[in-house]
């Protein structure tokens, strides 16, 4: 029998499902007995967080009988310092999934629309669902946003646009120009959202700078997180730089304090250390051309990635080949749940967990290949 309680629920959230996350390490531990996992799922930086971050949190946690400061004063004057914008122009999150958020709850509702791709990020569908919105689903292009026809995709109850740069879970990106025609397409009311979780790891050039676009088009809001590279996924905090008016709109609707004082020091922290970025985005690399060239020798196809991760096509039913990979102690992540139903996401780790992976991915080919499977 259906709970009374699903009837009751707006209408909008009843047809929802929620965002299904990596499984954490705790828990594959618990379901399959085996005690040497490595996590590979959720695209987190995997060298543990920075000394200094943890000296940070060790001072801050002295205060934690204290509410945090609500404006984050400190850590949006280092950030505006940084990109040479207004502090005004600075939104602080729980995540920059949070501003994810804080956009659809100011500009969407039920008589309004949202732009975004196939592939493209499940929280600007989660977002957009959740808020009654209309979602206008644009077909990737060989796996790709189609800024081309995602422009042509706004239609007047269009409110917001959200892009993801690079994007997850395919990795791959917009450059400069398809970005510059798409803001020069679009009405100057339409907010264009340029969601940068990755952008350290980037050092193609033509690579859009979205910060410096941001001071030409006052639609654009660009949000950055601590999650990836900064190695700051635990503690959930992210900003957007935007317009100073879309920035008053987003904190009429986020939470008082919605980014914790320990966030707030581990992330001016974080940006202090420069060594454990530039290491960070080093060893990166290093991964992404283990992963290439393993991929390669054993033959599999992957979608070229600009991000800490890469999604590769199984040769057999996506499901199994996760099931396989769990048993030998390597969580990856599905991505059935994006319409890649042949494929699994692999984040990249340290040399030694990556090269795990590569081995258990040989050993399950080679036994399916002998029938042995
Ligand atoms: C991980 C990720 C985010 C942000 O995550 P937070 O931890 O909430 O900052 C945003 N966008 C994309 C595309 C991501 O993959």
């Amino acid at each position: 029998m259906t709970s009374p309680f699903i009837k009751v629920a707006r209408p909008a959230i009843q047809s929802m499902q929620a965002y299904q996350a990596g499984k954490p390490i705790e828990e594959a531990q618990r379901e399959l007995g085996i005690t040497d996992f490595v996590k590979l799922a959720s695209n987190e930086n995997p060298r543990g967080p920075s000394p200094q971050v943890l000296a940070a949190l060790a001072n801050a946690a002295q205060e934690v009988n204290r509410y945090p400061d609500g404006n984050g004063f400190y850590l949006k004057q280092i950030l505006a310092e940084r990109h040479g914008v207004d502090v005004g122009c600075i939104t602080l999150g729980a995540g920059s999934n949070d501003i994810l958020e804080l956009i659809a709850s100011a500009y969407l509702d039920s008589d309004t629309s949202a732009v975004y791709s196939q592939y493209g990020f499940l929280v600007y569908a989660l977002a957009t669902a959740r808020s009654g919105a209309e979602s206008l689903v644009v077909d990737a292009n060989d796996y790709a946003h189609d800024l081309a026809a995602m422009a042509q995709a706004v239609k007047n109850t269009t409110r917001v646009i959200y892009i993801a740069n690079p994007n997850n879970p395919t990795g791959t990106y917009a450059n400069h120009n398809a970005l510059t025609a798409l803001l020069d397409a679009v009405p100057a009311s339409v907010l264009v959202v340029l969601d940068e979780a990755y952008c350290e790891y980037i050092d193609s050039a033509d690579y859009p700078d979205g910060i410096s676009l941001q001071k030409r088009y006052a639609n654009l809001v660009v949000t950055r997180t601590f999650s990836k590279a900064y190695g700051l996924g635990g503690l959930r905090v992210g900003y957007s730089v935007s317009d100073p008016v879309i920035a008053d709109m987003l904190n009429r609707v986020r939470q008082p304090f919605n980014v914790t004082s320990l966030s707030l020091a581990a992330a001016q922290a974080a940006l202090d250390d420069e060594v454990y970025l530039s290491e960070s985005v080093a060893l990166n690399r290093a991964g992404m051309q283990q992963f290439e060239s393993g991929f390669a020798s054993l033959g599999l196809d992957y979608i070229q990635s600009a991000a800490n991760f890469i999604t590769f096509k199984t040769p057999f039913a996506a499901s199994e080949m996760n099931q396989q990979l769990l048993h030998k102690g390597v969580i990856v992540r599905p991505v059935a749940n994006y319409g890649l139903v042949d494929c699994l996401r692999v984040s990249i780790g340290l040399e030694d967990e990556n090269t795990r992976f590569l081995q258990a991915l040989m050993q399950i080919l080679d036994s399916s290949t002998s029938g042995k499977q």
